[in-house]
């Protein structure tokens, strides 16, 4: 008889993502297996997981900490590895049927581009990936058999709506943001906003690189220019929309006047659950929710003046080639400059657009051009910040 069940490898297992993934997998023996869990840094937490799940194999980005996930690993029988070549490997093994991408940032992108030549199925929760590469992704999918399911609620939720309709009858795709923290702030109080102040988001419980991106509002541009390698719609039919609840978790406008929406609570079990199960929807994956509780659900429109970095979105888009690629490298050293107090958050907006002038365009970029792109952009922008 076949083996049902789904082998997953876990990237960035430590996260909020990866360990919501872990809770899914450990509630459904029956339907899915952790293979191949990796991290960056957190040893202690990936040992725990490990001993918990006991994968086949276990990846540390952090070389010099392997002697000490090998100590507690390798007695059970876990194969353990380090470095990132053996994070990008680790995806190719026949044995796994989906990838589920949770690192931060830039990290997703060789893991991913190695899985979709290994013809593995995407649970994709790293946006950054094709934040920097949507086009060569895009056409690396359409010559593997690998598929790309959403992890990102508002790309879960458009997907969700999507479902049975014909696509040239899409309109416009609607994207929810909850507007972040200082949704409500002046300009001159946000530009002096601390990392506690900008760590404070009204309803999601999320890793630090993608909370900040959500008070600067460069989540939601990531999310439009996801949007747009993820659904074949071009920028200027995809908005943003401000929803402080959290409960609409995006909307599709259709020709002949209908808008789909998906709503749900703010818990990332279900759009990890649609993601793996390849579109099936599994029992109980995340709380039940009454309307009751939410009677009012509030929507206005974004303000750029305020959030600039939203509008690099259709920058992006427009300009296209490696202008997403150093718009993500530059974003990532400002968010790390910003944590650490070496920058205002009101700067961060101005780190990214010099960058944008300081690197040379490429219309056409291949691997290596991002590669290189994502290399000279995170150094302008550390020199700009010194
Ligand atoms: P997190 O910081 O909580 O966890 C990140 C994980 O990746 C950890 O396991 C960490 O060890 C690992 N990691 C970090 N840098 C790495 C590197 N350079 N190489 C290898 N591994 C590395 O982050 P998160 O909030 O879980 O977010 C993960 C991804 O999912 C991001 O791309 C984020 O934008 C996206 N996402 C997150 C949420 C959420 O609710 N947290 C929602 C939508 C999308
Ligand atoms: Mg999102």
């Amino acid at each position: 008889m076949k083996d049902t069940v789904k082998n997953i490898a876990v990237l960035g297992a430590t996260g909020s993502i990866g360990s919501q993934t872990l809770d899914i997998i450990a509630s459904h023996p029956e339907r899915y297996r952790a293979v191949v869990l990796t991290a960056g840094s957190r040893a202690d937490k990936l040992i725990e997981a490990a001993i918990a799940h006991r994968p086949r194999r276990v990846v540390i980005g952090r070389t010099e900490l392997l002697p000490r996930v090998e100590a507690a690993l390798a007695p059970l029988g876990i194969e353990c590895r380090a470095g990132d070549e053996a994070l990008a490997e680790c995806v190719e093994a026949d044995d796994i049927d989906t990838v589920l991408t949770a690192t931060v940032g830039y990290s997703g992108l060789q893991p991913t581009v190695r899985a979709i030549r290994a013809g593995k199925d995407i649970a994709l929760a790293n946006k950054e990936t094709l934040v920097v590469a949507g086009e060569m992704i895009n056409r690396m999918l359409a010559e593997s058999p690998s598929k790309i399911y959403p992890v990102d609620s508002e790309h879960s939720a458009i997907a969700q709506c999507l479902a049975g309709e014909d696509p040239a009858c899409v309109k416009r795709l609607l994207i929810t943001a909850s507007g972040g923290p200082f949704r409500t702030w002046p300009a001159d109080r946000m530009a002096e906003a601390t990392a506690a102040d900008a760590l404070k988001h009204p309803n999601w419980n999320m890793g630090r690189k993608i909370t900040i991106d959500s008070a600067t509002m460069m989540n939601k541009a990531f999310e439009i220019i996801e949007a747009h390698y993820l659904f074949g719609v071009e920028s200027g039919r995809i908005e943003a929309v401000v929803h402080p609840q959290s409960i609409v978790h995006s909307m599709v406008e259709f020709v002949d006047g209908a808008v789909k929406a998906q709503l749900g609570l703010p818990d990332m079990h279900l759009p990890i659950a649609y993601a793996l199960g390849c579109h099936a929807r599994l029992d109980g994956a995340a709380g039940h929710m009454s309307l009751a509780d939410f009677a009012t659900l509030t929507f206005e429109k974004p303000d750029v003046k305020r959030f600039p970095c939203l509008g690099l979105a259709h920058t992006a888009l427009e300009r296209r080639g490696n202008t997403a690629c150093v718009i993500n490298a530059a974003n990532e050293i400002a968010v790390a400059a910003f944590l650490e107090g070496r920058i205002k958050f009101g700067q961060i907006y101005g780190v990214i657009e010099r960058t944008l002038e300081a690197v040379p365009y490429i219309a056409e970029p291949v691997f290596d051009d991002y590669v290189a792109s994502n290399a000279e952009a995170r150094v302008k922008a550390a020199e700009m910040i010194k």
